[in-house]
């Protein structure tokens, strides 16, 4: 859920792929080690930020720009720890969204921890190319109302699949269930306005003139 924010780059250099957590506010200092005090970032920065806060970090970055001889240390370019304070805020923004978190719980919430780097990565890419498959982002379509039930039900990604949406069942083998879902997905529609759609064409051109009784 925080490693794909930010469309999945740091949030501190803003171009490295992040898939390491920093702790916002360290834990050193009282920071809490839960979701909301995570941040994606990359390893170079997540070692560089190193028990500071982003703000301490932008101060100490920002004295050693301006006097280097009595704040020594590493430079970042000014015009990118610069923009560090607003990509923290919108990603924490992005990071707190209910529907969002909702949405990553329903899909991925019972997944254990991944055991290394590399399973860490695979997930990342796979969660990645998941998400790039929706015309619209799933956790800001339309859901089922009132579901009485703790499930995704986002009418373009789970909603369509469930009891309360009055859907004609249509049997389709898996394949080709996943290749509708992916088209419909394409066409900004959900599966079932696909079907409904090629059902109209059809019944369309297939229209017969009654035989005179
Ligand atoms: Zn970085
Ligand atoms: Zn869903």
């Amino acid at each position: 859920m925080v490693l794909t924010a930010h469309r999945g780059l740091c949030v501190y250099c803003g171009r490295a792929d992040s898939y390491s957590l920093d702790h916002e506010q360290p834990v050193s200092a009282e920071g809490h080690d839960i979701w909301w005090n995570f941040m994606p970032a990359c390893k170079a920065c997540n070692l560089w930020k190193n028990g500071r806060s982003s703000r301490i970090w932008v101060r100490d970055m920002d004295l050693h720009h301006r006097w280097p001889s009595v704040f020594p240390g590493r430079a970042m370019k000014p015009e990118v720890y610069a923009g560090i304070s607003a990509r923290v805020e919108r990603t924490q923004r992005e990071i707190q969204d209910p529907d969002r978190r909702d949405w990553f719980r329903h899909h991925y919430g019972t997944e254990s921890k991944p055991r290394n780097k590399v399973e860490l990565l695979r997930r990342l890419k796979s969660c990645a190319q998941d998400l790039k498959e929706y015309a619209q982002i799933p956790w800001k379509t339309p859901a089922l109302e009132d579901y009485g039930r703790d499930v995704c039900t986002r009418r373009m990604c789970c909603g369509f699949r469930h009891d309360d949406s009055d859907f004609t069942l249509v049997f389709l083998n898996t394949d080709e269930r996943d290749e509708l879902e992916r088209r419909a997905r394409q066409e900004g529609l959900h599966a079932g306005d696909l079907l409904g759609k090629i059902a109209r064409q059809y019944l369309a051109r297939s229209k017969t003139p009654r035989k005179a009784a």
